[in-house]
């Protein structure tokens, strides 16, 4: 498949399946569930908007555990290149202070993302903090950052489907699909 990317044509080979990304989601669920709240409480799953609205979706439907869900939308990406610059789009529930927060992200790449997460729900005062991400690139890294649940990990190529964008496009593809060149 060959998708435009500035007005270039860019080859774009798919990584994870619709099938494999089904068959992981399950793993990861497993799991979760193995490691249910301390005090017996309703896990809060909060969904990093817009990429992981696709996989949150999927994964809740195999916790076994009283779940709650939650939104926060935050942006880092133009394009293919990340900003750098965390934005957060929407306000943090302030009910999160005291719950066990499952935060839920489509691909920890630099890590920024989820460092500015983890301070903002200190901030609030939440009990714990686990992370799953379906995708992690470890080699972008640019802080000490491990997330507690990941799905598949990967290379540096930009990635899209599966609630993954280009600016905007592509995040219905069932598939996860890497843009080469
Ligand atoms: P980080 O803050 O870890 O550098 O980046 C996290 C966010 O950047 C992700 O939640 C995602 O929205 C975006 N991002 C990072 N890598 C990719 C990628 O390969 N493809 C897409 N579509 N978004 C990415
Ligand atoms: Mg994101």
């Amino acid at each position: 498949m060959k998708i435009k990317v500035g007005g270039q044509d860019r080859d774009v080979r798919v990584l994870f399946s619709e099938e494999q990304i089904r068959a992981r989601i399950v793993g990861i669920a497993k799991e979760i569930n193995a490691n249910p709240t301390p005090d017996g409480s309703a896990l809060v799953v909060l969904v990093v908007l817009h990429g992981a609205l696709l996989f949150a979706a999927d994964l809740v439907r195999h916790l076994n555990m009283p779940t709650e869900i939650e939104s926060v939308r935050i942006r880092s990406y133009h394009g293919t290149q990340s900003t750098g610059k965390i934005e957060l789009m929407s306000e943090l529930p302030l009910r999160l202070k005291g719950r066990h927060v499952l935060v839920v992200e489509d691909i920890i790449d630099s890590g920024r993302s989820i460092v500015f997460l983890r301070e903002e729900l200190n901030q609030i005062g939440v009990a714990s903090m686990q992370i799953a991400a379906l995708l992690d690139k470890p080699e972008a890294h640019a802080s000490d950052i491990q997330a507690d649940y990941v799905g598949f990990k990967i290379g540096r190529n930009f990635v899209i489907g599966y609630g993954l964008d280009l600016d905007g496009h592509y995040r219905n593809l069932p598939h996860v699909a890497e843009v080469l060149g």
